[in-house]
């Protein structure tokens, strides 16, 4: 467990959507519907496993695993650049616009 370094993929990340700047494409639900939704308003929300979206500003759910390549590739193509993935240990996001 000394091993902090790097984006081990065994590290909880979770996942928000800033609605503010999302065009409603729908990219990331063709990627990922599992976790993306979008919703009457034409925007993206995230939902968790019970499918209930997430609609307060800055909401999160868990990046399941076997998803994570899925809603990585979603924060890398969103044109809106407004999908961030981060780690839940210490919240530093790990994929989308304020990823290195
Ligand atoms: S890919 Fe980005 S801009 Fe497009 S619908 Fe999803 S969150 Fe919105």
């Amino acid at each position: 467990m000394s091993d902090s370094q790097g984006q081990s993929t065994a590290e909880a990340l979770e996942v928000w959507i800033d609605q503010d700047l999302c065009t409603g494409d729908g990219i990331c639900v063709q990627y990922a519907p599992e976790v993306f939704e979008l919703d009457i308003d034409g925007l993206a929300y995230v939902k968790d496993s019970d499918d209930e979206l997430r609609q307060s500003p800055g909401a999160t759910v868990r990046v399941p695993l076997p998803l994570l390549t899925d809603v990585a590739d979603s924060a890398k193509e969103c044109p809106g650049e407004c999908i961030h993935v981060r780690r839940v240990s210490d919240q530093v996001e790990v994929y989308g616009p304020a990823a290195d």
